[in-house]
């Protein structure tokens, strides 16, 4: 039975038009890139890209996972493409970004998970321009050793982002392939790397988890130091993907932020269209300034 609940008016969604929608599209055309704005299908493309935010999706189109919201393909990636570090750090430099989200699929077929293509994506963009910040948002790397992630920290990304998704309690129908307790575990060795960096994580919520279990996620990545939270609600990409459980709604959404700001959390936003690169960089340079 696929009964979902109705979509409630406070998820509204612009068609996108702008001019400025229209240059970073082709901008993204032109120089072979892939965005998570297009790949998710994701709500806020309209307003992001007009702006000149996008999330640009490095190491391929296909992903070695198979998590249940999402819908990226999965099956077996291409090769490397060694030239594409040098585009992504092109394209931020023509659309003038000041802070860049870099993300990409799972690479569990490579042996350091796409460690070091990450590496080189920060180092590319760093050169060609200095002032802007770099967050990243990366793959678990479940199936490689520890060095991969020191790589990854020493290319000095501004925010090391990674996302739990969900409570541990949904992981085997939402994300079967991870394990909770090496995602938090991951960011929390980020943090020991270098005291300095930001680290950032977000879970989606209405994919059936408790109010509960979302504050003992808080708790958790407290306790593993994470920095910057954020909490948006799950949308079903198609009809084969997970179904939506619930429609939070936005009060119950302020009582998260409400109670993220309550455990010491730096920065949260919790608002029914938050995703995990949404506003990012307007919040960094807040927090910068503050
Ligand atoms: Fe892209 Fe993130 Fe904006 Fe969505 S919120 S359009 S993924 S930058
Ligand atoms: Fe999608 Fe990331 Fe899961 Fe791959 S690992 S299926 S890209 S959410």
């Amino acid at each position: 039975d696929n009964a979902q609940p109705k979509k409630p008016d406070w998820i509204r969604v612009k068609a996108p038009t702008s001019a400025g929608y229209k240059q970073t599209r082709d901008l993204m055309r032109e120089n072979k890139l892939v965005t998570v704005c297009e790949e998710a299908g994701c709500p806020n493309v309209g307003e992001c890209w007009s702006q000149g935010h996008a999330t640009m999706m490095i190491m391929g189109e296909i992903c070695t996972r198979g998590c249940s919201f999402c819908n990226v393909a999965t099956g077996k990636p291409d090769a490397l493409d060694v030239f594409e570090p040098g585009r992504v750090a092109h394209a931020v430099e023509k659309l003038g970004l000041k802070h860049v989200v870099i993300t990409s699929v799972d690479r569990d077929d490579l042996e350091d998970g796409g460690a070091e293509h990450f590496a080189q994506t920060i180092r590319a963009i760093r050169h060609r321009s200095p002032s802007t910040t770099i967050e990243i948002l990366t793959p678990d790397f479940l199936k490689c050793g520890p060095e991969v992630l020191e790589k990854v920290v020493e290319a000095r990304p501004d925010v090391f982002n990674h996302n739990l998704e969900t409570v541990p309690s949904l992981y085997p129908t939402v994300r079967p392939g991870a394990r909770y307790f090496h995602s938090l575990r991951l960011l929390q060795r980020v943090k020991e790397l270098d005291p300095a960096m930001f680290t950032k994580s977000g879970i989606m919520v209405g994919l059936g988890e408790e109010a509960h279990e979302v504050r003992q996620v808080m708790d958790d990545m407290r306790s593993a130091d994470i920095d910057f939270l954020t909490i948006g609600q799950y949308l079903q990409p198609t009809p084969k993907h997970h179904a939506v459980a619930k429609f939070v709604t936005p009060e119950e959404f302020k009582a998260y932020e409400k109670a993220a700001y309550s455990k010491s959390f730096l920065m949260v936003s919790a608002t029914p269209l938050t995703r995990s690169s949404y506003h990012a960089g307007d919040d960094f340079a807040q927090l910068r300034s503050a």
